[in-house]
């Protein structure tokens, strides 16, 4: 998978306001938040979107949604509620290559999306 601005936050490169951090998987804050919180949480391996990953990597998107609901949690906004998104490929909106949960509170969100 070639670089991406993600990959530069995993190596350290890029600053992030990071919120949480494990062997698996980190978050921080989107930099152009769309709601009053908003995180973004993406695996340390290099899958390009839940498009492109395989049997193997179940426990790891698995692991990626248990670390929405910690930073829900963590930023209080699990109570009222909130929305995990994940963008896939051009029609999805995705702009970033490196697969991440998009995860959004602190105001009631509508539907459909647009
Ligand atoms: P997507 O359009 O689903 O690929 O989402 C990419 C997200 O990454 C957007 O919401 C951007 O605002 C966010 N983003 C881009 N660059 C950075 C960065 N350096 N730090 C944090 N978030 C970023």
């Amino acid at each position: 998978m070639t670089e991406t601005i993600f990959s530069k936050i995993l190596s350290g490169e890029t600053p992030a306001d990071i919120l949480f951090e494990d062997e698996l998987a980190i978050a921080f804050r989107d930099i152009t938040p769309q709601a009053p919180s908003h995180v973004l949480v993406i695996p340390r391996s290099p899958i390009q979107s839940i498009k492109h990953a395989g049997e193997e990597d179940c426990a790891l998107l698995g692991h990626c949604l248990r670390v929405c609901a910690k930073v829900a949690e963590q930023e209080g906004i699990a109570e009222d509620g909130y929305r995990v998104v994940t963008n896939i490929g051009d029609h999805g909106g995705q702009t970033i290559f490196h697969l991440h949960f998009h995860v959004l509170g602190g105001r009631k969100m509508t539907w459909p999306p647009g």
